[in-house]
């Protein structure tokens, strides 16, 4: 489809209409009286459409985008996975849907026991003692873990601890989060396999530290070999130990954080529990805690009395609310569907196949690509596009290459400690055909570097748009229809108000 017929699509023509509604038969109130006269149009222009060609518009534009309905999306740290639609459906059912914020406890049992009963499941899952659901992101959960740990130094009279250590090989939000509890961020180096070295740590720790950040596995898609030994470390300091939790769908079933001695985690339900993700949605980030942090959770918490589950405010140590009435709920509709339709051994078999997947991949990419950190990976492993460069060719191309070949591009110039890194996740749900497909794509486009460098640089060829400007597409979104000749706005206030 080319984009002349899309614009054309858009506008229609005079008079094409999809189905008529019949005439009102309520006496009609002069509009005047409904609206302030600053907020009335004389005219509104409008596409006319018809109503099949309304659904083609919409049905091409879904298709325009690569998407993971639509392909291999083995986007680093990102967890792009199917998620089954079975939870969609679910979260979808009336009782849940149109549950209304302002309930009260006793008409919205079910709901409050769907947060219940998945509170109880991460807790089960990670090892730890509470859990909150309000957080509506990894970012968000990280905050919240952060206030948790300030509020527990506070409360034992050591509100000096101020320094977060984060390693260097951390995801951005870390340090961003750690800027706004009023933490400052202490950067320490990966040793020499990409991990945490616990003689860094060692001479990083004080008695200013508040405590310890780790991704587990870490960006790099590697297991600290050494968690338990730097784990104790950090208590020894008087540390707490987070744990970002972002990347669990390597772990679930396999390793409980809160046994590893980790004090609070965050958890990402739409990349590890089924959520679809990318493009802004909703997520969720609840947060797990040992015993020690309870009493600090955000409120409400839900308690049972009397044979009824209630949301209580009752927790005078609590850091009060993070997000308004329950969070993302629908998200954790999906999640405990998730949980519940896999069980145990089902969990345990998405973080097996993650693993595998990825390090099937990574075997076969390593004799072409350089592979910087060559250890047994877990759910993903970073590749450096730096041999490329001698032909002019960079990891940016190569993930625009990688669309012509109905494959998103992985996660690319992060981590930022590999040079050209090409970040690549291949999740549990992929079949050996697509991964197959996958290593062929990229062994291709290694050889179209060195043959045909140009093919790289004008890449993709098969995508309705080719290179974007993506700072000024970030910054300048056009979401929605624009009049392509407005009519005159009746005051500058309405147009601003209705643009
Ligand atoms: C995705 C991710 C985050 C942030 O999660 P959001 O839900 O995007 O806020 C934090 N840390 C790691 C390691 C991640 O992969």
């Amino acid at each position: 489809m080319n984009l002349e017929r899309r614009l054309l699509n858009e506008q229609g023509g005079p008079g094409h209409r999809g189905p008529g509604l019949p005439a009102c038969d309520v006496p009609p109130r002069p509009l005047a009286e409904l609206l302030p006269g600053a907020r009335l149009r004389d005219e509104l222009r409008l596409p006319q459409v018809s109503e099949p060609e309304v659904v083609r518009h919409f049905i091409e534009l879904s298709a325009l985008n690569h998407h993971v309905d639509k392909g291999l999306y083995p986007l680093g740290s990102c967890t792009m996975k199917h998620n089954p639609k079975i939870n969609d459906e679910v979260a979808s059912l009336p009782g849940f849907a149109l549950a209304h914020p302002l309930a009260d406890d006793e008409s919205i049992q079910g709901a409050i026991r769907v947060m219940h009963d998945l509170q109880r499941a991460l807790a089960e899952i990670t090892g730890f003692a509470a859990v909150t659901t309000q957080p509506a992101a990894g970012a968000q959960g990280e905050l919240t873990g952060l206030l948790l740990i300030r509020a527990w130094h506070r409360s034992r009279g050591e509100a000096s601890r101020r320094t977060v250590i984060v390693p260097d090989s951390a995801h951005g939000t870390n340090p961003a989060s750690v800027r706004l509890v009023g933490y400052e961020t202490m950067t320490i180096a990966s040793g020499s396999h990409g991990t945490v070295d616990p003689e860094a740590l060692r001479g990083a720790l004080s008695a200013e530290t508040a405590a310890l950040m780790l991704t587990v596995p870490n960006t790099l898609g590697l297991f600290e070999p050494r968690i338990l030994e730097v784990a104790r470390l950090a208590h020894e300091a008087g540390a707490q130990v987070y744990l970002d939790g972002a990347n669990l769908n390597a772990l679930v079933g396999h390793v409980r954080p809160g046994d590893l001695g980790f004090d609070v985690m965050h958890i990402n339900l739409h990349k590890t529990f089924s959520t679809p993700h990318g493009g802004g949605g909703p997520g969720a980030g609840p947060v797990a805690v040992a015993r020690h942090l309870e009493p600090f959770l955000p409120v409400p918490v839900i308690v049972e009395r009397d044979g009824l589950l209630r949301l209580s405010s009752d927790r005078p140590g609590s850091i009060g609310r993070v997000h308004g009435f329950h969070g993302n709920f629908g998200i954790l509709v999906r999640a405990l569907t998730y949980i519940l339709t896999l069980g145990p051994q089902g969990l345990r078999g998405v973080s097996r196949n993650a693993i595998l997947n990825a390090n099937y991949l990574m075997r076969r990419l390593a004799g072409t690509y350089e592979l910087p950190h060559p250890e047994h990976c877990m759910h993903e492993f970073v590749l450096s596009g730096r041999g490329l460069k001698r032909y002019g060719v960079k990891t940016l191309d190569v993930a625009k290459r990688l669309l012509d070949f109905g494959v998103h591009a992985p996660t690319v110039y992060f981590p930022l400690i590999v040079e050209e890194a090409l970040m690549i996740e291949p999740t549990e749900t992929e079949t050996l055909d697509r991964l197959d497909h996958f290593a062929a794509a990229m062994k291709r486009i290694a050889a179209e570097a060195r043959e045909s460098p140009q093919l790289l640089l004008d890449a993709p060829h098969g995508t309705p748009l080719q290179r974007l400007d993506e700072g000024r597409a970030a910054r300048e979104l056009v979401l929605r229809w624009q009049d392509p000749a407005p009519a005159p706005s009746p005051s500058a206030e309405t147009s601003s108000t209705w643009r």
